[in-house]
């Protein structure tokens, strides 16, 4: 039986920020991954850190993506870790005239609210990145957003953790914890028996099942978002590219339910909207995906989708029609029902802790919610600014 202070259960960006921040604060860290370290949605995710800064009032979203771009970029230029980060910045497609309506009004009341971003003329836009389709009405261009290498970016986390003397068990898979007594967990995989005072839950899209082995509904739904590649040596892109479509549908549509979180793609397995992301990375692959989709614990890449986002993308970028697709992927994120994520601690059981929930935001904001939660367990404080990712909201006993 191997004894340690914290297990964090989740070899994930989110778990494994949340191992690192607790191991540099002299913690003896166990993480728990049931396959590799990124592995999951952490290591198969589009590299796009949106953000348009923190505003004159930073909320929740801005505090974990500026505090995330923070820490990325120390793991880069202090650390000397080479996670193909760069300040890249992002423009987002607009192709009606009500979603240019729809953008003006977002980015000048953004704008008054300190945040980063100019609505722009194709040309303009065309003038910061010449792929783009001169014929859609205009871009919003955001230019803190940033992009990094996402496998890397967890893979430097871990080595820093273990730097520190965190322990991170790979090929372990969970499958039963016991609380012995009030002081401790136990735990078993199906290698190893592990026990531990602190107890953290940051197993993504499958913390629901973690949530049940202690008796408790965590309610995360599993969405699978897919991507695809394509190889070219004459298209150079340096801003991650995006639409604006799909947020101006769910700005009057959310289409949640009391079974279906909000902003996905599809509803019951029918399109109502189109989302887009992509960049080219530093290998000079270009990646692009967006569809959200309810299909349990399908990762597979469904084909009808995967068309729909290149047309979609060759609206954008036309160049892209020249080029075929050289290999298509999925994963699942973790979406909460009111799409707030769940960090702190959870009342339920004595040193229990849950940090999961960031849905399509995970690699945006992953890094500075593990220091978040770290905080909360080194201090014994909940700070306000996490009051509405409370685990309170929504956590609640198996038999409710
Ligand atoms: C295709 C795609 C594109 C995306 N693009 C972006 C993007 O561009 N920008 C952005 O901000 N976000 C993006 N996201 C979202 C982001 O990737 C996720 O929100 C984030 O990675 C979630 O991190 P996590 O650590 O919570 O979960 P994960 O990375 O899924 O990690 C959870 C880990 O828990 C482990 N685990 C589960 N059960 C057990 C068990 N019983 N025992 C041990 N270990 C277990 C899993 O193996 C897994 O490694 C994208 C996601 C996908 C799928």
């Amino acid at each position: 039986m191997v004894s340690t202070q914290v297990v964090v259960i989740g070899g994930g960006l989110t778990g494994i920020s949340t191992a690192y921040h607790l191991a540099r604060n002299g913690y003896n860290v166990v993480v728990l991954e049931r396959r590799g370290v990124a592995s999951e949605a952490s290591g198969v995710n589009a590299g796009s850190i949106g953000s348009i800064g923190c505003g004159l009032k930073p909320d929740l979203t801005s505090t974990l993506q500026t505090g995330s771009m923070r820490i990325i970029s120390q793991l880069q230029s202090d650390y000397g870790f080479d996670i193909e980060f760069r300040q890249c910045g992002g423009l987002q497609a607009i192709h009606t005239l009500n979603e240019y309506d729809f953008a003006k009004k977002r980015v000048s009341k953004l704008k008054n609210n300190g945040y980063s971003l100019e609505l722009l003329s194709s040309r303009e836009a065309k003038e910061l990145e010449p792929e783009v389709n001169i014929e859609l009405p205009g871009y919003i261009y955001s230019p803190v957003h940033a992009q990094v290498n996402p496998q890397k970016l967890t893979l430097a986390l871990a080595a820093k953790s273990v730097e520190y003397g965190a322990i991170i068990l790979t090929g372990e898979e969970l499958r039963s914890i016991y609380l012995n007594g009030t002081d401790s967990y136990q735990m078993e995989t199906q290698r190893s028996k592990i026990s531990c005072e602190i107890l953290i839950i940051a197993a993504g899209a499958w913390s629901k099942s973690i949530g049940r082995m202690l008796s408790l509904n965590i309610p995360i739904i599993p969405i699978r978002g897919q991507m695809w590649a394509m190889k070219s040596s004459t298209i150079h892109l340096s801003h991650v590219i995006s639409s604006l479509e799909s947020y101006y549908h769910w700005h009057t549509h959310p289409g949640n339910t009391t079974i279906s979180p909000p902003n996905l793609t599809h509803i019951e397995g029918a399109r109502v909207t189109r989302h887009l992301y992509g960049r080219q990375t530093r290998s000079g692959e270009i990646i692009f995906g967006g569809d959200r989709q309810s299909a349990e614990f399908n990762k597979t890449p469904e084909d009808s989708g995967i068309k729909a986002n290149k047309h979609h993308a060759t609206q954008v970028i036309p160049a892209l029609k020249d080029h075929r697709i050289s290999r298509t992927w999925g994963g699942l994120m973790p979406f909460t029902m009111d799409g707030i994520p769940i960090i702190g601690k959870v009342a339920q059981s004595k040193n229990l802790y849950i940090n999961t929930g960031l849905g399509p935001n995970g690699l945006a904001q992953g890094t500075m919610a593990g220091k978040l939660l770290s905080d909360v367990i080194l201090t014994d404080q909940y700070p306000k600014i996490l009051s509405s990712a409370s685990p309170d909201r929504c956590i609640t006993p198996v038999n409710n």
